[in-house]
């Protein structure tokens, strides 16, 4: 009986693994077709100040398929990564999200920041700085504008290549983020190498910081953290009041979640930007 469950089990394992595959090679095929037609389009969700105010955006990539229906970024952008498909992916991104922030009303008394995520490959790219000047020149936008976040994923093995491109890009004047940042393995020794301005707190001390003291504390070690190191703090996946008020109590200036936006698109942010400054 013991020999039979295990043999079945281990087709079960093999079968979930070969339809796992199978997804990927399905999306690598759909995501090919998907970059020159412009059918992958930009969210917007809005960073938030303590008054609640619109300080910033980041730009999430959205997929929809026919085939394959919606696919979350987390999934195409690892088939991407895994496929050569990364670098045109996140020059897309970038463009797209580059004329779209600059076709939002600006105001000199009101600044606003966009972000944009960032793969390792893409800052491995050869010329990436380059790169990122010229769409920012040609869409008339200021470097300090534009913050560029990174995950630490992948980060340890390709540090030595891609610590003087984030040196490079720093010194031109564009903000870097650490995004994710609490969850990684070598977050507080890459805090020391890297040029960093902003740290984003990772959704899931967010989720539990009113249930579970040692989420509240770790917020509060990171808070301690962003302030000797002169760094921005942004919290993640903020999704009820009460969250947003411990993080205000604890020291936390800026916000990203549910409570306060949805990703939306660019028409919703315009407008509501509109509806702000009116
Ligand atoms: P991320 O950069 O950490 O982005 C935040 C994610 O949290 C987004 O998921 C956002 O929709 C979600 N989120 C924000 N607030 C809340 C909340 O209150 N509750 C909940 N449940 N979720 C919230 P999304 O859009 O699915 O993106 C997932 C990840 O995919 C991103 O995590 C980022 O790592 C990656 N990604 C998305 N777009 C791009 C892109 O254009 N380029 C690259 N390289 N990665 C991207
Ligand atoms: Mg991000
Ligand atoms: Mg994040
Ligand atoms: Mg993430």
């Amino acid at each position: 009986h013991k020999a039979k469950k295990n043999r079945n089990d281990v087709c079960l394992f093999q079968s979930d693994i070969e339809t796992r595959y199978l997804r990927r090679v399905h999306i690598e095929q759909r995501l090919r077709g998907a970059l020159e037609p412009h059918l992958i389009t930009m969210a917007y969700q809005a960073q938030v100040d303590a008054k609640g105010r619109v300080v910033g955006m980041e730009a999430l990539a959205r997929w929809y398929d026919d085939e394959l229906g919606y696919v979350p970024p987390n999934e195409f952008v690892s088939v991407a990564e895994a496929s050569g498909l990364m670098v045109q992916l996140g020059n897309y991104v970038l463009d797209r999200s580059l004329e779209d922030f600059s076709t939002l009303p600006r105001q000199k008394a009101f600044p606003l920041e966009l972000s944009v995520n960032i793969s390792v490959l893409q800052f491995m790219q050869p010329g990436f700085a380059e790169t990122v000047l010229e769409k920012l020149r040609q869409n008339h936008m200021a470097p300090n504008e534009l913050t560029l976040e990174i995950t630490e994923t992948m980060f340890m093995s390709r540090q030595s290549t891609i610590l003087p491109v984030l040196n490079q890009l720093r010194d031109s004047g564009i903000r870097l983020s650490m995004d994710d940042f609490g969850t990684g393995y070598s977050s507080l020794s890459l805090l020391r190498s890297l040029p960093i301005d902003e740290l984003k707190v990772d959704k899931t001390f967010v989720d539990s910081i009113n249930e579970d003291k040692q989420a509240r504390k770790m917020v509060e070690s990171i808070v301690a953290i962003a302030r000797n190191h002169e760094l921005e703090l942004v919290a993640e996946g903020v999704e009820s009041q009460e969250q947003a008020d411990t993080l205000i109590a604890i020291g936390c200036q800026r916000f990203q979640g549910f409570f306060f936006g949805r990703p939306v698109p660019i028409g919703d942010v315009r407008e509501l930007l509109t509806a702000s400054v009116e």
